[in-house]
């Protein structure tokens, strides 16, 4: 377990699912040679509702391999977002979860996001077989309805942009900004460089890395991953979120 005066690297993989999983095989090579199992997947129960994450499949097999491996497993929203695109095919039970906009947990009322909680967290302990460390919402967005539900299903872990908390006990468990990239449009991408190179050596005592699918079509954006790993790893330790609540 890493020491309390340690400073701590935090590296996390977005939106795991079955249609990322090419992507998500790329993060795992450029992250793991700098942290190695200490990594949290964050995981998408059906992405977009039309990536299913199937028990028994090859790609639920994997994740529970993760889980073995010592990864941690959070819960990532359950459809993401809402694509009304996809929606012909919806049935009841998905047209219920559905919501529209990016932050999947943003607008829904606290039974609605009960329900979704609930439902994404059986299914991926099903899969792997053990507990979830925690839940984080898609684009780190949480509405009232969403943090009320994380309080009642006593979700150990969250985190929103600039906060480490945990919903089940109340205590902010770390403070300070995630470094992500963006690459929706190029002056997204760009800033994102350049708040990486500002970020990666900031004073803070716990670092957070955050990665998505798409990151690796961006050559620029594996180039920057790389370099503030490599950066944040020479004067940290590789640390996993749960690490927090024994601190
Ligand atoms: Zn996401």
């Amino acid at each position: 377990m890493p020491s309390l005066h340690r400073r701590f690297l935090l590296a996390s993989i977005h939106d795991v699912s079955p249609r990322f999983e090419g992507e998500v095989d790329r993060l795992l090579d450029l992250l793991e040679p700098h942290v190695g199992d200490r990594l949290a997947m964050l995981v998408v129960p059906n992405h977009w509702g039309s990536s299913p994450i199937i028990p028994g499949s090859p790609f639920a097999t994997r994740l529970r391999g993760w889980a073995d491996r010592g990864m941690e497993i959070f819960l990532h929203g359950y459809f993401h977002r809402d694509d009304s695109g996809h929606s012909e095919a919806a049935d009841r039970l998905r047209a219920r979860f559905m919501t529209a906009g990016e932050g999947e947990f943003l607008g829904l009322s606290g039974s609605e996001a009960l329900t979704r909680v609930r439902e994404g967290r059986s299914l991926i302990e099903g899969v792997i077989g053990r507990p979830i460390d925690g839940f984080v919402a898609p684009a780190w967005l949480y509405g009232e309805g969403a943090l009320e539900a994380l309080g009642k299903s006593a979700i150990s872990i969250s985190e929103d942009h600039l906060r480490i908390w945990s919903p089940a006990s109340g205590r902010i468990l770390a403070r300070g900004p995630v470094i992500t990239w963006a690459s929706r449009t190029r002056l997204r991408l760009a800033s994102s460089l350049a708040a990486a190179v500002a970020l990666r050596r900031l004073p803070l005592r716990v670092l957070r890395v955050g990665v998505h699918p798409p990151d690796v079509h961006h050559p620029a954006l594996v180039r920057s991953i790389a370099e503030t790993l490599s950066v944040a790893g020479g004067s940290r330790e590789p640390a996993r979120y749960s690490d927090l609540l024994a601190a």
